[in-house]
């Protein structure tokens, strides 16, 4: 799982172009990850360039 500062966030898309299965939707002014479909490769948090998205540590 994975925890989004939405309120950072520029909606760039970078995170939703590595997402392998797909799963972050970015429309307009909201990010949403789809937690049932998720793997937790954290592969948007490497690429997030302001770091809005950190793995969920729980
Ligand atoms: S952790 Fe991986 S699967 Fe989950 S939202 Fe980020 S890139 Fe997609
Ligand atoms: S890469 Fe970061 S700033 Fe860009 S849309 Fe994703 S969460 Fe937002």
């Amino acid at each position: 799982m994975i925890n989004i500062k939405e309120y950072r966030c520029d909606f760039c898309t970078a995170c939703v172009t590595v997402c392998p299965p797909d799963c972050i939707e970015v429309r307009e002014a909201s990010i949403k990850i789809d937690n049932d479909t998720c793997i937790d490769c954290n592969l948007c948090t490497y690429v997030c360039p302001i770091e809005v998205l950190s793995p969920d540590e729980e």
